[in-house]
């Protein structure tokens, strides 16, 4: 067993308390007390304000590549994607598992102890499966261990270049001919204690309706989260409406995609309908704010999806940054840029999607707690650097989300093992493996 006493420390809604004792036994929260002036014999000691494990809803990990290399000049979503496709046809399953890792590294100094991993470059070249046709995903599983973080596979299927379309050169590496060909492959794969697998839908636009169907009825059967890209463009949402007469939300749900599993990532674009499917389904949305603005989708209506009683989720989605926090405030700032009014989202739900909410539509409900019987992931922020001094008890929460970087956090514990110690990993040199890997990326031909 081991014991930490806590500063401060945020246990839900609005509540911060002093001086709290955390104690952990195996891999889970066992006790949580609050009051304690000063820790107690043998406990470590929290300074700052110490928040449950941040939960990454939506990565693709080979993205973080991508940084700084397609942020400047013109173009829109569909000349970014061009790019994003010029890099995939670049991996293979060795510079995919030092690129993760490393990008993984990366999340685990900005705090996030469980990733969500949407998986959709599965194959060789020309899309000749490799010798383990899970090479790639097993790779993604081997950088989050690495990273010492948590990881729900989202692995997706991913079948057309376009609605009615066949796949392009790089999309035949996504690609498994037909909906049974990923279920052959995906029953595959096995969870371990820092795995869940969980199933995507890439999008209406490369998934037709009767193959989603399959995929629905696949995660059904197993009661395993299903995420899908959703309305994050006008123009799938015009496509579906030509071709199916309906929105991509509504052709989804008609595939019996839609339930209380459900994850709609995006979700920018929805008609007045939509919002109902979703609340009425009980499914979540995970935003993505800083990839959002990065690629000119939209603004996803935030208040509006809370109000039709749908859980919000966060993720880093392209990584054109590695800052929850930063994603946290953009649905809030962005949503008033839009709406001329201040406050719709308050900073604890704001925090809770960071956390809470963003383990359980990733398949882990006993995350982003600290509670007892909670994953004992914890992340703690000094409050003392130049950004947050002046922080007390009652101002700490909207300070991490308003004010906070990622480069605050100090240190994670994932699963009572710390990862994180001094603002530095444990096992990896993250910078000097970004570089490496990037470069590497970059370099081959
Ligand atoms: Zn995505």
């Amino acid at each position: 067993m081991s014991v930490y006493w806590c500063e401060l420390a945020w246990l839900g809604d609005d509540r911060v308390a002093e001086g709290v004792t955390i104690e952990i036994g195996d891999e889970r929260i066992t006790a949580v007390e609050s009051g304690a002036a000063s820790p107690p014999p043998g406990a470590n000691r929290l300074d700052g304000i110490t928040i449950p494990g941040l939960a990454n809803a939506h990565s693709h990990a080979f993205q973080r590549a991508l940084r700084g290399r397609t942020q400047s000049g013109r173009g829109d979503f569909w000349t970014w994607r061009d790019a994003m496709y010029g890099l995939a046809a670049r991996l293979d399953p060795d510079l995919y598992l030092a690129l993760a890792r490393a990008t993984f590294g990366e999340m685990a100094l900005a705090g996030i102890t469980c990733i969500g991993e949407f998986h959709y470059l599965h194959h060789g070249p020309s899309g000749v499966p490799y010798a383990d046709p899970n090479e790639m995903g097993e790779a993604m599983i081997q950088a989050a261990r690495d990273a010492g973080i948590r990881i729900s596979l989202l692995d997706a299927c991913f079948l057309h270049g376009g609605i009615g379309e066949e796949p392009s050169a790089v999309q035949r590496r996504f690609s498994d001919g037909n909906a049974d060909g990923w279920i052959d492959r995906v029953s595959e794969l096995a969870e371990d204690p820092g795995t869940r697998i969980g199933a995507a839908i890439h999008s209406v636009r490369t998934v037709d309706p009767e193959s989603a169907a399959a995929v629905a009825a696949w995660t059904a059967e197993r009661g395993i989260p299903l995420h899908a890209h959703v309305s994050e463009q006008p123009a799938e949402n015009s496509a579906s409406l030509e071709v199916y007469g309906s929105t991509p939300t509504a052709v989804l749900a008609g595939a019996g995609a839609v339930t209380e599993r459900f994850v709609a990532v995006h979700a920018t674009h929805l008609d007045d309908a939509d919002f109902g499917i979703l609340g009425d389904a009980g499914a979540a949305c995970c935003l993505c704010p800083t990839t959002e603005r990065d690629l000119a989708d939209g603004i996803a209506p935030a208040d509006r999806l809370r109000s039709a009683g749908i859980e919000l989720a966060l993720g880093t989605d392209s990584h054109a940054t590695i800052d929850l926090f930063e994603e946290a405030r953009a649905v809030e700032l962005d949503e008033r840029l839009e709406s001329g009014e201040r406050g719709r989202n308050p900073a604890s739900i704001l925090l809770d999607a960071a956390t809470r909410a963003g383990h359980a539509c990733l398949g882990w409900p006993d995350g982003g707690r600290i509670a007892p019987g909670a994953i004992a992931d914890l992340v703690t922020v000094e409050l003392d650097s130049p950004r947050l001094a002046g922080t007390d008890a009652a101002s700490a929460i909207p300070s991490l989300v308003f004010a906070a970087s990622g480069a605050d956090v100090r240190g994670v514990i994932a699963g009572g093992q710390p990862i994180v110690r001094e603002g530095e990993h444990v096992a990896l040199d993250v910078a000097a493996e970004l570089d490496a890997a990037i470069g590497a990326v970059w370099e081959s031909a």
